[in-house]
């Protein structure tokens, strides 16, 4: 019977490249073997020895209420009992999109997918039938999921591993594919000036959130949007991570500005896998059956991840939580900072809302190379510390911690107490 977190790390490494079903999950950039979990209940997580971690990597996005909330549980056991899926439209379907469109008014169609990367990989389809062209524009150190197109530059998921070119996607698929540097007006206004005609969509994480948490510069949206217009390229806003994060809606409400179209993802299906695009109708009408393009999915919309999705909007609806997620972030970005200071360490805390970064840089943390040139080894002692005093981050430089409603102030108390601690140990 095999009792120790490394023994049921050993068995899994016997059945999954790495012993992980993803590579962000591996301790390959800060050394050790991963706790192995059993279960998560509120703000925290056990691991198969029985350890408590308050966690704040939050699944990597998707929790917001926490694990196990009681009105999911709920909901996915009522779904579950009346057929998990039927494969054709459900009353679910139908409501949760309603729901989600006035939420976010620029979804005048849209498309449930199973994943955030089968959103993405068909936004990008559907804007280059849309324009006739082929050329995305995306911006260094985004991660928009592990479709072909998308993994070149591509922040957290190929970084933390240390792949700088994934094997297997063609050269000639990252040919139409311009990575231009996030945060820089400029490159972007000349790029497109030069060849915006071969454009078909500008693709961005409006808020990233996988080199850190950086917001975009003011110019640098305006840009985007006041380019791709003249160029006649569609704008995509990639907000898997964002949407639902900061606001009952998406970023694009807080930022004011209106993308062509939007990819959703994590929140949204209440920590049951999901994932949506959506946007302009001319634009998606030119889906099957009713245009010239395809995209599809067995699970696409299944009543599982419906019935999760519309508990979480009652949730969020009723509670509105946001203001309170984002008190703790500060008081735990504020704390930190703090703290390294005391201690004489290069560090820097970007936050946007109840999300937050840390680099282990003097900042500011503004763009990908800011991010990348953060010390790792520094990064890795850190989240060690914080491991072994029961804090959950994700084992990566470039990852983001969240706030999620069952934290309390006293999880952000003691996730403050263990950090002096670790950074008493760094400096
Ligand atoms: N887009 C962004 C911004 C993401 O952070 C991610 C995943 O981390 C994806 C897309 C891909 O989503 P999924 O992992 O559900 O395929």
């Amino acid at each position: 019977m095999c009792a120790t977190n490394e023994e049921w790390f050993t068995r899994a490494e016997r059945l999954f490249p790495g012993g992980v079903n993803s590579p962000a999950r591996a301790y390959a950039a800060v050394g050790g073997t991963p706790p192995v979990f059993v279960r998560g209940e509120g703000a925290y997580v056990y691991d198969v020895e029985g350890k408590r971690y308050i966690d704040y990597l939050a699944a990597y996005g998707p929790l917001i209420l926490g694990h196990a909330h009681p009105a999911i549980v709920s909901a996915i056991s009522r779904a579950a009992a009346e057929g998990t899926v039927l494969g054709t439209t459900t009353t679910y379907e139908v409501e949760f999109a309603e729901r989600l469109q006035s939420a976010i008014p620029s979804l005048e169609r849209l498309r449930f997918t199973t994943s955030g990367t089968e959103g993405v990989m068909s936004a990008i389809r559907v804007a280059r039938a849309f324009t006739g062209r082929t050329t995305i524009v995306k911006f260094s150190g985004c991660y928009h999921g592990h479709a072909d197109p998308v993994l070149g530059d591509a922040g957290s998921g190929t970084a933390t591993v240390g792949l700088s070119h994934v094997a297997g996607v063609p050269a000639e698929t990252l040919r139409d594919v311009w990575s231009l540097p996030y945060n820089d007006p400029e490159t972007l206004r000349t790029t497109m000036r030069k060849r915006g005609e071969r454009v078909a969509a500008v693709l961005v994480e409006p808020v990233v959130g996988n080199f850190g948490i950086v917001p975009p510069e003011p110019e640098f949206l305006r840009t985007i949007h006041e380019e791709a217009a003249r160029a006649g390229a569609l704008v995509i806003y990639d907000e898997v991570i964002t949407a639902f994060r900061f606001a009952y809606g998406a970023v694009q409400s807080l930022l004011g500005y209106t993308p062509d179209l939007t990819v959703l993802g994590k929140i949204i299906g209440g920590g049951v896998p999901i994932g949506a695009f959506g946007g302009r109708r001319d634009v998606l009408e030119l889906l099957a059956p009713l245009g010239p393009t395809f995209q599809a999915g067995t699970f696409a919309g299944n009543p599982l991840a419906m019935r999760a999705g519309l508990a979480l909007l009652d949730v969020l609806a009723k509670e509105n939580p946001y203001g309170e997620l984002e008190r703790k972030a500060i008081r735990l970005a504020e704390g930190l900072t703090a703290a390294a200071r005391r201690y004489r360490l290069p560090f820097t805390v970007n936050r946007f809302g109840g999300a937050f970064s840390t680099h282990f840089v003097d900042g500011p943390v503004r763009t990908y190379a800011d991010a990348r040139r953060a010390d790792d080894r520094l990064f890795s002692r850190f989240f060690h510390g914080l491991r072994e005093r029961g804090i959950l981050i994700a084992p990566s430089k470039y990852e983001a911690w969240f706030t999620m409603v069952p934290h309390t102030w006293d999880d952000v108390e003691a996730t403050l107490r263990a950090a002096e601690d670790v950074f008493a140990e760094l400096a």
